[in-house]
């Protein structure tokens, strides 16, 4: 692994505290940078450590095991890289300046959530508009930007109608310095409290023409950028709720051998009902290993699954999440009232982990495209 235990040790004992104080993962960043996490994905050529999808996923369970929040919101850095990863796998190296950008220690963010667009990625609220050099302004609300204190890097996009009538999604990166980008303070959450994931103002915020890395028609695309956001999302996620739920299992299988039954005299762990749900929840959570661990490698590998990948990739996140969550439930139950105490780990997670349900791909949308991919588009 390339995240030490003494390392994940020393995150795992700052979580309860920053989630408490609603405060942001700083020396986690600090440390997470001085140990070279934020180029571990990059390839090796551009001064990385060349670490594969597959390998990533285990890194990102095992520090979401360690500090949840702080593993989510480092995720959206690695899936920066991860699309960067697809783009120059096809031949494009118009994103490159990610590898380069991360090997220096800048700090990628995804701002591309906005209020009540269940469009997601496929068309926005915000407004691009194109610059004489070749950049655009970006003018919107971003919401759920992790990182927020953190990032130096934002990939975000907006709509341009073009003089043909066409809207364009543009997307592009801003740096944190430019102009025109205002970061609210509003962060007070059930979960997920240290990724300070606040709301992003950018009002005419400047991306330069080589900061400028698509311009898609709005909709639905198989471009190997969309693809790659999609890929690393839906994966790298499924991974940090899957380490949320690991956690909370080992949680619960600690607790339960200390946890003592004044009825029999025995710990918890010799009672048939608490073993049987113990092994149940660990059941539940190994079947999504597979899923998990296949996605990734195929996405490593460049196979294409045809017109199932994509509703594949949701149903990776989803299955992932869903389970995570039905996981961390049982730990909670199998722990007893200890758990209920905002001191306990376990009532952290358990708030932690509700988060998975709202990234997308929603339990809705994943179903939404199985169904338009067996039965096709709905009338
Ligand atoms: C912990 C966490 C971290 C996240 N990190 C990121 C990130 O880094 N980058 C990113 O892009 N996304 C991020 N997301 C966003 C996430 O992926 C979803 O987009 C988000 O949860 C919104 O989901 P929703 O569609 O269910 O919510 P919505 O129903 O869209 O609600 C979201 C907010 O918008 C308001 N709202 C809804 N409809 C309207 C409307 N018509 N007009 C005005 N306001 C409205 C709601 O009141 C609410 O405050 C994060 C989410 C969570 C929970």
């Amino acid at each position: 692994m390339f995240l030490t235990e003494q390392l994940l040790d020393t995150i795992r004992q700052r979580a309860a505290t920053l989630d408490k104080d609603n405060a942001y993962f700083t020396q986690d960043l600090q440390d997470l940078k001085e140990a070279g996490y934020l180029r571990a994905f990059v390839p090796k050529e551009f001064g990385g450590f060349g670490l594969s999808l597959d390998e990533m996923v285990y890194e990102q369970m095992a520090l979401a095991g360690a500090a949840p929040a702080t593993a989510l919101a480092i995720n959206m850095h690695q899936v920066w890289i991860g699309v960067a990863r697809s783009v120059y796998s096809s031949g494009d190296n118009s994103m490159n300046f990610v590898f380069e950008e991360a090997v220096a220690d800048e700090v990628f963010a995804f701002g591309v959530s906005e209020a009540g667009n269940d469009l997601v990625m496929f068309g926005s609220n915000s407004v691009a508009t194109p610059c004489d050099d070749g950049g655009y302004a970006f003018t919107g609300t971003k919401i759920f930007t992790s990182n927020s204190p953190g990032w130096t890097r934002l990939g975000t996009f907006g709509a341009h109608c073009a003089q043909n009538g066409e809207t364009l999604n543009v997307w592009g990166f801003l740096e944190r310095s430019t102009p025109g980008i205002t970061i609210k303070d509003d962060w007070d959450t059930l979960g997920m409290r240290a990724s300070q994931s606040c709301t992003t103002v950018l009002d005419g915020a400047v991306a330069r023409p080589d900061r400028i890395v698509r311009k898609l028609p709005s909709g639905a695309s198989s471009d190997p950028f969309i693809f790659g956001i999609f890929a690393h999302f839906e994966v790298l996620l499924a991974a940090v709720y899957t380490g949320i739920a690991r956690r909370a299992l080992d949680v619960a299988v600690e607790t339960v051998h200390k946890r003592m039954s004044k009825a029999t005299g025995k710990p918890y762990a010799q009672d048939p009902a608490i073993r049987w749900r113990i092994a149940d929840a660990a059941m539940e959570l190994d079947t999504v290993f597979p899923l998990m661990r296949m996605a990734a490698l195929d996405v490593d590998a460049g196979v294409d699954r045809g017109d199932l990948w994509f509703p594949q990739l949701s149903n990776v996140k989803s299955k992932a999440t869903e389970t995570a969550l039905s996981v961390v439930e049982k730990a909670v139950r199998v722990s007893g009232g200890s758990s209920y105490f905002n001191r306990s780990e376990l009532s952290r997670l358990y708030r932690d982990v509700l988060a998975g349900l709202f990234h997308p791909s929603d339990d809705e949308s994943v179903h939404g495209a199985w169904a338009q991919a067996l039965l096709g588009p709905q009338d």
